[in-house]
Formats: structure tokens, C-alpha cells, sequence
């Protein structure tokens, strides 16, 4: 996938049009510095894993992306939009909620507890945001949440409620409702980390199979086997910084700093 990915980037000319960019990207609650100056880049159609110990800033980075945490300083865009910002003559002029919850639209976030509405049927789950945020006719939703079902393997499970499904189902459901409003980039804080281990084999492939299609997908995750089979890139993320990146099979097996190796050390 990465070499057709590269292959079609540059063929149309998209090589240099990346889906994300991160520049200097800082965040602070209060006093205490969570990101302290985060360069990225991920570029369409790639998977970037980002991986690091708790309380590094993985969650609030991801949150970033998506401006449900407004940046304290540096830049960030997506899909060749300034998140939260519009910049004319040189001067940048904050957006309004309605026009941020715009942006914020052709992005999808999956949590790593799944964050389904429980009063609502898995149906229902899929439908809500598509039909009353971007006003799809209901009957028109209904046909692309069931296909959308069907390619997570729930296709029998529309009618049935969060709590009478297993979590694995469950995150399944959670990234086919994100995938509802079509977006263009998928965010992904630890899928698979509520899960029992039987269960984690089954998001992980679903998730696969969304790359395989092409989908750009930031995945902040433990799992090491999927950031080296599925991922085009590995982000090791320390104290708020990005303490290396690459290709992940060169960063596992390779890595160049001492806080990367001590962190491998760990999870490997
Ligand atoms: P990770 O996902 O890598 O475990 P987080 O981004 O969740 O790390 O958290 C990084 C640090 O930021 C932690 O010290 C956490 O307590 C702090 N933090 C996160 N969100 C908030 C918030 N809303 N207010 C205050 N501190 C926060
Ligand atoms: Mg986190």
C-alpha cells in the first residue's frame, strides 16, 4: 500500500500535499507545558503511528489536530486548512465555533472507549451525525450506514444497543459512525487499549483494511506489530517533543536515541 500510495502521490502531483502538518505546535494547560514544539507531517493516503509513554502529549496532540484543544502557539493544517484560523493579509483572524465544527467535520476520532451514545441503536449511532449535522436524507444515510456496517462485519447488529454488543463490536461500530460523515482523516487514540486481547485482532483489521483503501489515519497506539505492518510511519513522541520519526521497521529496529530504545525496551 505505501508504494501505490507514493506512486499515485507523485503521479498526480499530490507528493508534496500533505494531509497533516504540524508546525511548532505548542500546548499548555495553566503552567504545565504539554507540547512543547511539535513538527509533523503526514501524507495522504499514509498511516502514521504515534507511540510514547503515558502522559508524553499523544492524546492532547491528537485532540490538537482536530481543534477540540486550541493550540497555544505554532501552526497546524489539515487537508490545506489552518485549523481554527483563517489568515488574510498576512494576519491570522480566528474562526467562529460554526466554522471550526466545519472543519472539524472532515475528520473522524475514535476513542479508546469507544464513546457510543448508549440510549441509541448501532443504526441510530450511524445515522445521527449525518443526517442532522450535514442534513443527509435520512433514507440516503440509512443505505450507507448499512454498507458501512457491513464492511466493519456488523451488518447484522443495526438494530441492537452499544451495551448488548462486545467491546471489539463495539469500537467497530465507533469507527464506522466516524466513517459516516466521510471524512478525509482519521484520528485514533489507543482503539485497541480498553479491549480484551481476543478482541483486539478484529479492530486492528478493520482498521487495516481502511488503510489498504487508501484512508489517512493518525494512530496513537501500543500495538508495535500493527505499527510495523500497517504504518508508513513511526512518531516516538517523549515530554511533549517528537524524539524521532521514520519508517517504522528502521525506528523498531533501529532507533537513535536513548529514550526511543529505553521505551522499546518496554513494550517490545
Ligand atoms: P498521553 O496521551 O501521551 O498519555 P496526554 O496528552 O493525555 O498524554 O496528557 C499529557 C499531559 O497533559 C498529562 O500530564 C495530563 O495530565 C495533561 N493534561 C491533559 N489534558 C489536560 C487538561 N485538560 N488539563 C490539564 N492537564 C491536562
Ligand atoms: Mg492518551
Amino acid at each position: 500500500m505505501t508504494q501505490n500510495t507514493a506512486e499515485a502521490g507523485t503521479a498526480t502531483g499530490l507528493g508534496d500535499d500533505p494531509m497533516v502538518v504540524a508546525e511548532n505546535v505548542h500546548k499548555h494547560f495553566g503552567r504545565l507545558e504539554v507540547l512543547r514544539g511539535i513538527d509533523m507531517e503526514v501524507h495522504r493516503g499514509d498511516v502514521c503511528c504515534v507511540v510514547g509513554p503515558s502522559g508524553s502529549g499523544k492524546s492532547t496532540f491528537l485532540r490538537c489536530i482536530n481543534h477540540l484543544e486550541k493550540i497555544s502557539a505554532g501552526r497546524l493544517w489539515v487537508d490545506g486548512q489552518l485549523m481554527g484560523y483563517r489568515q488574510r493579509a498576512g494576519k491570522l483572524y480566528e474562526l467562529h465555533d460554526a466554522q471550526v465544527a466545519r472543519q472539524r467535520r472532515g475528520i473522524g476520532m475514535v476513542f479508546q472507549n469507544f464513546n457510543l451514545f448508549p440510549h441509541m441503536t448501532v443504526l441510530g449511532n450511524l445515522l445521527e451525525a449525518p443526517v442532522r449535522v450535514n442534513h443527509r436524507p435520512r433514507s440516503e444515510a440509512r443505505k450507507e450506514a448499512l454498507d458501512l456496517l457491513d464492511r466493519v462485519g456488523l451488518a447484522d447488529k443495526a438494530g441492537e444497543y452499544p451495551r448488548q454488543l462486545s467491546g471489539g463490536q463495539q469500537q467497530r461500530v465507533a469507527i464506522a459512525r466516524a466513517l459516516a460523515m466521510r471524512p478525509g482523516l482519521m484520528l485514533f487514540d489507543e482503539p485497541t487499549s480498553a479491549l480484551d486481547p481476543e478482541l483486539v485482532g478484529e479492530v486492528l483489521d478493520v482498521m487495516k483494511g481502511l488503510a489498504e483503501e487508501g484512508m489517512t489515519m493518525v494512530v496513537v497506539t501500543h500495538e508495535m506489530g500493527f505499527a510495523r505492518e500497517v504504518g508508513d510511519k513511526l512518531v516516538f513522541m517523549d515530554e511533549g517533543i517528537v524524539v524521532e520519526s521514520g519508517e517504522p521497521r528502521r525506528v523498531l529496529a533501529d532507533p537513535q536515541h536513548d529514550r526511543t530504545r529505553s521505551f522499546l525496551s518496554k513494550v517490545l
